[in-house]
């Protein structure tokens, strides 16, 4: 193969070997950053559909040297397929109850509950329930307040497996919510088959209810089975009042989004809904 040139030259395209030097360049400044603790927690809010403040949900952020603030969309990919997830998802998980402990005391954010993201490789690791309880009591948070987010994309992976770790967490006192629901693989089955909390419609279908003749049925439908199943029910990305007004007169029991509230650093959020701001 070595003397076959133009099969070599195939993989020597420039524009790809541009595009692998920024993959690793990207890496290295992944790993650079979690070592400098570049990586911040951000909160959003979540509010019953009667406008009480219910809990909130940890969106990290990366906090580059020159300032720049960049999103999950542009790295949880690559830190997923580089392994850095699992030291990246430990650190928010870690920061994340610490929060919660910091909140015990004070009387508004005592009451929250924090969902936060989890990556299918975390709980793919045969440690991950071990490595969740030693952060809760290394914290000292209530794991009553916690609350682990997942996607469809779990299910494909073995699925007894996955359950009886759901239990064994489950058995700590923390609860599961089922994240960007619908868009991916799954069965109305499995909604039986492991412990789940709350359903979180995504935002895809939230986004035209109250314009598109499809949306609205689906929704409709998606809220009415998580009410049969006893499962809460959170919509993402409410930006309007059409949509919050859709969802409230369709049973909804909790919205986040723009239009309640944006994605915060931590401290703001504290300040913000805090008791002791308030006082
Ligand atoms: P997600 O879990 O579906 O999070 C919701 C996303 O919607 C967030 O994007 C949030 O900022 C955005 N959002 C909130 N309200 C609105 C709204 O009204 N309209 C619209 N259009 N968008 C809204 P973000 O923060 O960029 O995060 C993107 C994704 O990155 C998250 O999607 C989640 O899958 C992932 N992610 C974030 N933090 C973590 C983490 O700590 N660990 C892991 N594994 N994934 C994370
Ligand atoms: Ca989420
Ligand atoms: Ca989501
Ligand atoms: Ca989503």
């Amino acid at each position: 193969a070595k003397s076959d040139g133009r099969h070599i030259a195939r993989f020597f395209d420039p524009g790809m070997q541009a595009a692998a030097d920024r993959q690793s360049a990207l890496e290295t400044g992944l790993r650079d950053g979690l070592a400098r603790h570049q990586f911040v927690l951000f909160c959003q809010p979540q509010f019953s559909i009667r406008g009480r403040l219910v809990g909130a949900e940890v969106l990290v952020r990366w906090r580059r040297e020159n300032g720049a603030l960049v999103s999950p969309g542009d790295f949880i990919g690559l830190a997923e397929s580089s392994g850095l997830i699992l030291p990246l998802g430990h650190y928010v998980l870690e920061e994340s109850c610490r929060a919660l402990a910091r909140w015990r005391g004070d009387r508004a954010l005592g009451k929250l509950k924090l969902a936060v993201n989890v990556s299918v490789q975390q709980l793919r690791g045969p440690d991950f329930p071990a490595e969740v309880a030693a952060i809760l009591a290394r914290s000292g948070a209530p794991s009553r307040k916690l609350c682990l987010e997942l996607t469809e994309s779990i299910f494909a992976d073995d699925k007894q497996d996955l359950a009886d770790k759901m239990h064994q967490l489950c058995g700590q006192g923390l609860c599961f919510s089922l994240d960007d629901f619908g868009t991916g693989y799954s069965s109305l089955a499995y909604l039986k088959r492991f412990p789940l909390a709350a359903l979180k419609i995504d935002r895809s279908f939230v986004h035209d209810v109250h314009v598109d003749p499809d949306a609205g049925p689906i929704v409709k439908a998606i809220i009415a089975l998580a009410r049969q199943l006893k499962l809460e029910i959170v919509a993402e990305g409410v930006e309007h009042e059409e949509q919050r007004d859709f969802l409230a007169r369709s049973g909804c029991y909790a919205l986040q989004g723009y239009l309640l509230g944006a994605p915060m650093p931590i401290e703001d959020f504290e300040s913000m809904y805090g008791a002791a701001g308030h006082a």
